[in-house]
């Protein structure tokens, strides 16, 4: 059966991707090795991860004053390895709490300094992005969730402020072009929208670096990865390739532009269908939906299983909300085909009839 990619993440890639990912465990590129046995200071991965890193900054049109890279331990490790490279005990940084991956930055964040809450959503379980930010004058950064994949909601503006801005893109990169030279940091782990699970994607502006007092630790310092060019340590070799090939798709596909188009055309049917059936509610902000994860509910709470069971017979995965909210989630990441879209929209009809 034909199966519908749903999945939160690890997520759907698109099948070219996996394809090549396969051919080259068996041989890559010809040359009689796996990708997952060449060492990671060949010629053969070196070229790989300057590639890698070429096309990240051409899709996000950065210059020099840049640099990208690929790092061990997924986001989670972010939210202790960016406050520990940017943020000291007698400073003060901004951070919006908009959902759970936010509230876990947060967390972290308070291991190394002053955390000053910009704004936060829980007053409505995070149903909103919330427009208004108190950001302290002397705050270091202000740290934001462009796409809260828990939670629904998405921020369609980058707030206007002069603090350097440091974001987790974890479930919406490369999903739709930004000014991205307006962020001082991102990160994002690659299993939502850009690889493999494995491999964390971090591109950061040099001047914010070098101005904490405390020792970093070698392997957690960005400075020494970026002299390094990201071969501090043996990188997650497969994952890297992984995402090579992802960017290479997404640029062979039309760029950023592209992948945003689809992005809304897939999001603007399942919203529409989903408001034009009772059976069913939206409970993020309109303004405020996420394009990647749509979050909704169905009023009659007990008929839930029976839904899943319905997803389950047709092919239909990963339709299920984050352990810790409950409700129904579907994600639409870049690699989705608006056929499974409609496919899902048919099954909410179908069901609506049935049940309505
Ligand atoms: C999934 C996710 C994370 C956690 O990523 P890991 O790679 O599992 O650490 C962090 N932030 C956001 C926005 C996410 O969607």
């Amino acid at each position: 059966m034909q199966k519908h990619n749903f999945n939160s993440g690890p997520s759907i890639l698109p099948q070219t991707v996996i394809e090549q990912a396969a051919a080259a465990i068996k041989d890559f590129n010809g040359i009689g090795l796996s990708i997952l046995e060449i060492g990671h200071r060949t010629k053969w991965f070196m070229d790989i991860m300057e590639e890698a890193r070429h096309l990240v900054k051409q899709l996000m049109n950065l210059d020099d004053n840049y640099e990208v890279l690929f790092l061990h331990g997924g986001a989670s490790t972010q939210f202790m390895q960016v406050p520990y490279n940017l943020l000291d005990q007698n400073k003060t940084a901004a951070y919006c709490n908009n959902g759970i991956w936010g509230s876990k930055g947060i967390k972290e964040a308070k291991l190394f300094g002053n955390v000053h809450v910009a704004s936060s959503s829980a007053d409505k379980n995070h149903s909103y992005i919330p427009k208004e930010l108190s950001i302290p004058g002397h705050a270091v950064y202000l740290h934001y969730t462009t796409n809260n994949t828990v939670e629904g909601t998405q921020w369609h503006h980058i707030p206007a402020t002069d603090t350097p801005l440091v974001s987790d893109m974890s479930s919406d990169i490369f999903s739709r072009d930004l000014d991205f030279k307006k962020f001082s940091l991102i990160y994002a782990g690659a299993q939502k929208n850009m690889g493999a699970a494995g491999v964390n994607l971090v591109v950061v502006k040099k001047d914010i670096l070098g101005k904490v007092n405390r020792p970093i630790p070698t392997i957690l310092d960005y400075r020494q990865h970026i002299a390094s060019d990201s071969l501090l340590n043996t990188p997650p070799v497969f994952a890297v390739y992984v995402s090579l090939l992802t960017l290479r798709w997404i640029i062979s596909e039309g760029g950023l532009n592209v992948m945003a188009q689809r992005s809304t055309e897939r999001a603007r049917l399942l919203y529409s269908t989903l408001e034009n059936l009772p059976l069913y509610t939206l409970p993020v902000a309109t303004e405020d939906r996420s394009e990647m994860n749509i979050v909704f509910i169905i009023k009659d709470a007990s008929l839930e299983k029976l839904f899943l069971q319905e997803c389950e017979t047709h092919g239909m995965v990963g339709v299920k909300g984050h352990r810790s909210v409950g409700g129904l989630r579907v994600s639409m990441y870049n690699a989705l085909p608006l056929s499974s879209v409609q496919a899902f929209c048919d099954l909410l009809k179908d069901f609506s009839e049935k049940h309505g």
